[in-house]
């Protein structure tokens, strides 16, 4: 059975096991990341940027 990578939508690296997230997927690492990251961290702004980024691009192509 061939196993699908998916490309991370936060740090576009490809992963085959994580989740998805407002129809984007999150690798394992960035998911940990995400959950373990205080609000106040920049990198969780970051990654909340990436999300916000992800959803606009959604919305364009519809
Ligand atoms: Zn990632």
């Amino acid at each position: 059975m061939r196993i699908s990578r998916q490309e991370c939508g936060v740090c576009k690296h490809e992963s085959v096991q994580g989740m998805y997230l407002m129809s984007m997927w999150l690798c394992k690492d960035c998911e940990r990341a995400i959950v373990e990251l205080e609000i106040e961290d920049a990198s969780y702004q970051w990654y909340v940027e990436q999300l916000r980024k992800s959803k606009m691009n959604l919305l364009l192509t519809h």
